[in-house]
Formats: C-alpha cells, sequence, structure tokens
C-alpha cells in the first residue's frame, strides 16, 4: 500500500527507506562527505534524507549566502521533537547561513481552532524562549505567520499557481477541508520562500530541516517555486557521437501567445544569449530558437560549473525583469523518536514525550519508566544482550544526552555484548536529562529578558 504523509496527522513511518522509492527524498549520504564538521544528527542517521541539499553543502563551502529556515505551530508544549529542529536551524545559523523562524499561527488557529491570544502566547512562552536558549542569534528573524504581510502578500501570489486538485493529491484535502486550512497550506510555501525575496538578497539556497512528515510542504513549495518563475531549466543526456556523449541545457520561456509578452520574452533572450556569451564559455554551443534557447557541450568535470553559470544569468535575468528567479527548495529530514513509553510519541499523551518546560525531577521520573530494549531478565541479557536500536533510553543519549560518538558507542557495544545493564542508562539517562532541563530552563528565563534583541 502507498504510504501517506499527513503533516497535520499521526506518524508512522516505519520504514523510512521507502519515503526514497515514493517520494523521490535522497538517503543523505550521497552529500555527507561534503560537509567539514557534521551535525551529530548526520554523523548519526537521525538525518536520513535531503532534496537539493547539496545546494547547501556547496554555499558553505565556498563561503556564499544561503539561509535556513523553519516553523513551529503553537499548539501546546514544546518539546524533544521540536528541539531537533531547532537544534538544526542554529546548526545552520553557525555554519553561516540567514536563519528564519515562522511561528504558524495562521496554521494553528485555522487547523486547530487556536485563538490568536493562545497562538502568541504559545508562541513566545513555549517555542521563542526555547529557540533562544538553545542558541538562536538575533540576527536571525523570528516572526508570527499573522504579523507578516511579506508573508501574507506572497501566499497570496503562490494562490494563483496551484488548484483544489493538486492541493488534494498532496494533502489529501476533501470538500470538507476548511478554506483557511488550505490558506495556511500556501502561508507555510510562502514561509519557505521569503528568504529568497529581494528584500533578504534575492534567491539564495535555503535548507528546511524537518520530520518526514512536513514533505508535502516542501513538495508543494519546490512545483510552486518552479511555477512562479518565468524561465525553465532542464539538462538532458545529450549524444555527440558513439564515442563522446555530452549535455544539452534547455531554457525554457513559460510565456504564452501573447505578441507582447513573445516581444518581451525575445528581449530577455538577447539579454540571457548575451550574458552566456559574455562569460566566455567556449566550450559550450549555444542555439537560440522562438521559445527556448539550447546550450550543448561534452560532458566533464566541467558540467556543474557551466549549469550553475547558466542558471545565475537566467535568475539575474529573471529579476531585472521584476520576476522572483527562485532556487529550488532543500531540504533535510530526521528520523522520529519513539514514544517514551513504546510506540508513536505524541503531544496528547504527556508520558509518551518530555517537553522542554518539563519540571527536571518528573522528567527525570519518566526517563526512568521509560521502556528499553532489554531482556526480561537480567541472565538473559546478560547472555543474549540488549538491544538498543529499540530502546527508547538509548535514543534519548543518541538524540539529545551524549554529545561524544566514543561513548555513545560503548554504550552501544557494551548493551549488545550483554554487558550493560538497563539499571546504569536508566540512571545516566535521567541525571543527564535533569541537568539539561535545570540548564535549559534557566537559559530560557534569561531569554525572556532579550527577547526585545529579536524584535519581539
Ligand atoms: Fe537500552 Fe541501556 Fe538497556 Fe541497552 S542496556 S537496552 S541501551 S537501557
Amino acid at each position: 500500500m502507498n504510504m501517506k504523509l499527513d503533516p497535520w496527522g499521526a506518524v508512522n513511518i516505519d520504514n523510512y527507506s521507502k519515503l526514497f522509492h515514493e517520494f523521490g527524498i535522497l538517503p543523505f549520504d550521497t552529500v555527507y562527505s561534503d560537509i567539514s564538521r557534521p551535525h551529530k544528527y548526520m554523523r548519526r542517521n537521525v538525518i536520513f534524507g535531503h532534496r537539493s541539499y547539496d545546494l547547501i553543502t556547496g554555499a558553505i563551502k565556498k563561503g556564499k549566502p544561503f539561509s535556513v529556515m523553519s516553523g513551529f505551530m503553537p499548539s501546546g508544549k514544546v518539546h524533544l521533537g521540536g528541539k531537533m529542529v531547532m537544534d538544526e536551524i542554529i546548526w545552520h545559523q553557525q555554519m553561516g547561513g540567514d536563519a528564519f523562524v515562522g511561528i504558524a499561527d495562521r496554521e494553528s488557529h485555522s487547523v486547530r481552532g487556536m485563538s490568536w491570544e493562545k497562538c502568541r502566547d504559545l508562541g513566545i512562552n513555549e517555542y521563542i524562549l526555547s529557540l533562544i536558549a538553545l542558541g538562536f542569534e538575533p540576527n536571525g528573524l523570528i516572526y508570527f505567520q499573522s504579523e507578516s504581510n511579506r508573508v501574507k502578500d506572497l501566499a497570496f501570489e503562490l494562490g494563483i499557481k496551484v488548484n483544489f486538485s493538486e492541493l488534494s493529491a498532496i494533502y489529501g484535502f476533501s470538500g470538507e477541508t476548511n478554506i483557511s486550512h488550505m490558506i495556511s497550506a500556501l502561508t507555510q510555501s510562502a514561509d519557505i520562500l521569503q528568504p529568497q525575496l529581494t528584500e533578504f538578497g534575492g534567491p539564495k539556497p535555503t535548507v528546511i530541516p524537518v520530520g518526514a512528515d512536513q514533505d508535502p510542504h516542501i513538495r508543494l513549495t519546490r512545483g510552486l517555486a518552479d511555477k512562479m518563475n518565468m524561465f525553465h531549466v532542464s539538462v538532458h543526456p545529450y549524444k555527440i557521437s558513439d564515442y563522446e556523449s555530452g549535455e544539452m541545457i534547455t531554457i525554457h520561456s513559460k510565456a504564452h501567445a501573447d505578441v507582447i509578452v513573445q516581444s518581451a520574452t525575445q528581449k530577455a533572450f538577447n539579454s540571457i544569449e548575451k550574458a552566456l556569451k559574455d562569460v566566455q564559455m567556449n566550450d559550450v554551443k549555444i542555439d537560440r530558437y522562438t521559445g527556448h534557447i539550447d546550450i550543448r557541450y561534452i560532458t566533464s568535470n566541467r558540467s556543474d560549473v557551466i549549469l550553475e553559470t547558466t542558471q545565475n544569468i537566467v535568475r539575474q535575468v529573471e529579476r531585472k525583469l521584476g520576476g522572483y528567479g527562485f532556487m529550488p527548495t532543500a531540504a533535510t529530514y530526521h528520523r522520529f523518536m519513539s514514544g517514551l513509553q513504546g510506540g508513536k510519541m505524541s503531544s496528547s499523551i504527556p508520558e509518551s514525550h518530555i517537553a522542554l518546560t518539563d519540571d527536571p525531577k518528573e522528567a527525570a521520573k519518566k526517563v526512568k519508566r521509560a521502556m528499553t530494549g532489554g531482556r526480561v531478565t537480567l541472565d538473559e541479557q546478560k547472555k543474549l544482550g540488549g538491544e538498543p536500536d529499540k530502546c527508547s533510553v538509548y535514543e534519548l543519549l543518541l538524540f539529545h544526552l551524549i554529545d561524544d560518538d566514543k561513548e555513545l558507542m560503548e554504550i552501544h557495544s557494551e548493551c549488545v555484548s550483554g554487558k550493560r545493564m538497563c539499571g546504569s542508562c536508566k540512571s545516566l539517562a535521567s541525571e543527564l536529562m535533569s541537568d539539561f532541563l535545570t540548564e535549559h530552563q534557566e537559559l530560557r528565563e534569561l531569554a525572556r529578558d532579550r527577547l526585545d534583541e529579536y524584535g519581539l
């Protein structure tokens, strides 16, 4: 049966590799070696997939502008799942990215029926305080969707390029879905594309760190970014001879058959053709047609440079004509933590998760009561070893509580070899959790006094 991903529904992904085949998400190891100081989620395969993340690794390597953006729907307490997204945003900010965080109050109001006052309260007192306490710097932008005319205006523009059938195919909307819920989906796309607007320096690689259930937003936005652009750039293999293979880049105009539009297109093509010739790519052959330009070249280690140069030129011309020139949205996808009692983690079941505002002593008790991958008896555990990959306590250590990979690997191997008993892991994890929450909550109080630095 085909998998359904529902950003507003229950998360139930039993096999992450299915996402590669069914949705075209790429395994993260295709870009991992290009990252010089990977985050622990990357090193530990917690981030398992991506789309177009090579745009981000390229920008980091070359010191070029890029952005990181993600949003939080204020619907309750922020728990360790939300912390993961925050950690990823902050890591990209530290890598030099412009960071954007949207508080999705329009989504919460339309989908959950949350009042605007409650959205504001949860947005500040749950999400934003934790985000700042975890290290988000004031040079990033934190905003509420409902207060951003820029985002709301862009959402309206995006709405012209998508119809009900397309939204239904992506999100499973039915005739019962309220219109504001649909508008909130477009608002998410506007959040995601906002960093590429002229006010923020124009088109640039932008990564959205998300859990796999949020992929519908990424797919919708990638499609919309392409639809909003005036030109479509595609690459095809091109056979030169039996001995030589080549590639062909085609630049299509999306202009319709209107005479005025056609003449504007020809002028734009003149500019693109001239700019391509000006950069002296002697190893390419340019053919100009009425509705498109073809660029042919022999496949080589210059292929990527030729494509990037062409895309940059097309974007520059488009922006001079008043277009957006959006780059495709990049995304990273992380695994979900399981619930502390096994099964799924659920915001509505306090025993299944730890909130960042939980009392540290209570949180430590939750860890002590958590389900492990241990055997029924100590003898069996010594003989067979435990199963850390099915253990929610080990997950806490892996996702959040132990930074040192060597220490974590030791725990893993001691567990599987039967040397380690669950009691020692639970004591360690509950102590580390209590320490983390105590310190985090102190930092949250300091953050409260710094909200004005963030324009809040
Ligand atoms: Fe989990 Fe530790 Fe028990 Fe292994 S020994 S199953 S890692 S709690």
